[in-house]
């Protein structure tokens, strides 16, 4: 279903500019913009994904990753169309960079479909960029919201600012991608790191809880010095801050064979010299999964894959032996 976007201005001859994310792209009547999901109808920028869900699932709120965050939840996880990045190493390509089916489900019918149909507590909003989905995931958090329900967001963050702030009512939590801390490694996927950097400030600042996801591809982005600024950035926003260090797989146009778990170990150690919460994602093992309180040392949760054991967390998302604070937990 085609609605009219919130965030665009009307330009000379019918044409329109885009004010969601830094693309600002300006498009001639009939036009679409680089993500794929808004267009120039009669002068107008419509969302062309509004109410339009590729995949629904239950997911392990741990597959988003989330490992801070109501840890051990099933999550309802939904996701739609389009992408105002270009990754060549997607995962998701298939919705992200082309169009596929999708059926029509409007807000209040989704959240009733989460919380009656499903049990789930929250929406999550994945799968592809749920950004360049903004009305839809504004209009549908805000329903969870009033529903006694929480929402989280597995994004790239890049956006503007006004449009990311206009979010912070109605998601509680997000998983940032920080695609490495290389300029041109991010101008050639079509992003702007430092739009990114600001925008997990901007959240982490504005109390909602964030993660971030780094995946880590050879010889593109695994430059140790290089990532022990973007480690050393984190912590100085705070060291509590997760962080997944991801193992790339060969997928859509990228055929480098995949990352070194050596390597990734290697990665992981550096991180942990500046980080309380480090892990390692696509490894499977327990050491580089699990949670151990930063100040007493105690196992406080075990993972391995999405099984989760609460060992040492009480209900508060604190350490069971000492009390420091681990997770946040949404009732
Ligand atoms: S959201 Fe899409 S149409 Fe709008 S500026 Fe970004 S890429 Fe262009």
């Amino acid at each position: 279903m085609d609605r009219v976007a919130i965030h665009f201005e009307n330009l000379e001859n019918g044409r329109v500019r885009c004010l969601l994310c830094p693309h600002r792209c300006v498009l001639s009547e009939g036009q679409i913009g680089f993500c794929g999901a808004r267009k120039n109808v009669d002068g107008a920028l419509v969302s062309l994904n509004y109410g339009e869900v590729t995949a629904i699932a239950m997911d392990p709120i741990e597959k988003k990753p989330l490992f801070h965050f109501n840890p051990g939840d099933q999550i309802f996880s939904v996701g739609t169309f389009g992408c105002n990045f270009k990754c060549g190493f997607c995962q998701n390509w298939t919705i992200s960079q082309m169009q596929p089916e999708t059926k029509k489900v409007m807000p209040e019918q989704l959240v009733k479909i989460a919380k009656l149909g499903r049990g789930s507590k929250g929406i999550a909003f994945t799968y592809n960029e749920p950004l360049i989905w903004f009305e839809f995931v504004l209009d549908t958090s805000r329903v969870a919201v009033k529903e006694g329900m929480y929402c989280v967001l597995v994004t790239n963050g890049f956006v503007e600012e006004g449009p990311f702030e206009l979010l912070f009512q109605s998601v509680h939590a997000m998983n940032i991608d920080l695609k490495g801390f290389n300029r041109e490694f991010y101008r050639k996927i079509g992003g702007d790191l430092d739009v990114v950097l600001r925008n997990i400030e901007k959240a982490h600042k504005a109390g909602v809880h964030v993660e971030l996801t780094t995946l880590i591809i050879p010889g593109e982005n695994d430059d140790i010095e290089e990532l022990g600024r973007e480690f050393e950035w984190i912590a100085s926003l705070s060291k509590d801050i997760p962080l997944h260090i991801s193992r790339y797989f060969p997928n859509y146009k990228y055929r480098i064979p995949p990352t070194p778990v050596e390597k990734l170990v290697e990665i992981y150690e550096v991180a942990r010299e500046y980080l309380n919460f480090v892990y390692l994602g696509n490894v499977w093992d327990e050491r580089y999964e699990s949670t151990h309180c930063p100040d007493c040392g105690s196992l406080v949760i075990r993972r391995l894959g999405y099984e989760v054991e609460k060992v040492g967390l009480d209900g508060e998302g604190k350490c069971l032996k000492c009390g420091r604070q681990i997770a946040r937990i949404f009732e």
